[in-house]
């Protein structure tokens, strides 16, 4: 199947359909087999945040959902679609991150409420546009910007949009707006069951905002200090943990579009790494390559604790018990033994 781009919405319908007509041999599409309302989720994180809202009441299909995937590069099949197609709440993150949902959604008749945890953000999840540092890099461009919607994503093969990091469920907060929006759409969509998910959304804000706490609490215990990583996912939860991400931003850039590294940026990286101000490398196994496993190299002979984060949702946990094994792993790596 080719790489999904803007250009071949026509494509992806056009697969879907003949899948359709023909009833062949894909798996029954779980999101039709049930009475109850049908979940869609561009990834396992956002799907077990809707998990523990719609708790029994809904079925929910995470379109990611192995750390053998890197969302940044995933492509849609025509599973995926149908899954959309009889969906009737979609949660997506936005911000460039996960562009096939939008063309699914566009691709489908489907009826579905499409809740974007980027624009929830503040994130514009439309390509940069209201972004200020986008506009002066793009320049003369801009004006052309409305008519060539879409171009920015095809320029680097997926969606990324520069100069914002879209990982915003690396945000506490966020989550707990997208949270409360899914609950208000459950309660929307089935209103029958709203004490039940409004239930749901208290249960699970309160064990958030222990959460919370706890991140506040190692915040204080940390003090703060300058920080590395390979790729900017888990840029939030270090914010909120005090620290300063001073990678390189054309390295970034590279790693998260699967480009090349400049070599000048990436000999910036290996020197931030081996001076004395880094207190912590912060390492994506999801989206590793030759350049961040030198870069990784260059912190473990400096001596510079090396923290490993992920994209999705890892077997066994759940949102709440991931970011808190994040924050302990943090905690862990700069305390002394
Ligand atoms: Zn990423």
């Amino acid at each position: 199947m080719p790489a999904l781009s803007r250009s071949v919405p026509a494509l992806v319908l056009a697969s879907a359909t003949g899948l359709a007509l023909t009833g062949c041999a894909a798996p029954a599409d779980p999101a039709a087999s049930t009475d109850g309302l049908s979940i869609v989720a561009s990834t396992n994180v956002y799907g077990d945040i809707a998990s523990s809202i719609a708790g029994d009441l809904a079925t929910v299909t995470s379109i990611i959902d192995s750390p053998a995937q890197d969302p940044h590069s995933y492509e849609a099949s025509a599973q995926d679609q149908l899954a959309i197609a009889n969906a009737d709440l979609v949660i997506e993150n936005g911000g460039g991150y996960d562009p096939f949902i939008d063309i699914l959604v566009e691709g489908s008749e489907t009826g579905a409420v499409v809740i974007t945890a980027a624009t929830l953000a503040g994130i514009d999840d439309d390509h940069g546009h209201g972004d200020d540092d986008h506009a002066e890099e793009e320049g003369e461009e801009h004006s052309e910007e409305e008519a060539a919607e879409g171009e920015a994503a095809e320029d680097d093969g997926h969606g990324h949009v520069e100069g914002v990091n879209e990982h915003v469920w690396y945000d506490l907060h966020i989550m707990e707006q997208v949270a409360e929006a899914i609950a208000t759409e459950l309660a929307e969509l089935d209103a029958d069951n709203a004490a039940a998910y409004e239930e749901n959304l208290a249960a699970w804000m309160e064990e958030l905002e222990a959460l919370e706490g706890e991140l506040e609490a190692a915040a204080e215990q940390l003090g703060g200090g300058t920080v590395a990583s390979t790729e900017p996912v888990p840029y939030y939860l270090l914010a909120e943990l005090g620290f300063d991400d001073e990678t390189p931003a054309e390295f970034s850039e590279a790693i998260e579009e699967g480009a090349d590294v400049p070599p000048l940026a990436l000999q910036q990286t290996l020197d931030l790494v081996a001076s004395d101000e880094l207190v912590l490398l912060a390492y994506n196994d999801q989206t590793a390559s030759p350049e961040t496993e030198r870069v990784r190299e260059a912190a473990e002979e400096a001596g510079i604790p090396v923290v490993s984060f992920v994209e999705t949702l890892p077997d066994g946990e759940d949102y709440v018990s991931w970011m808190r094994a994040n924050i302990e792993a943090v905690v862990g790596a700069l305390s002394p033994a």
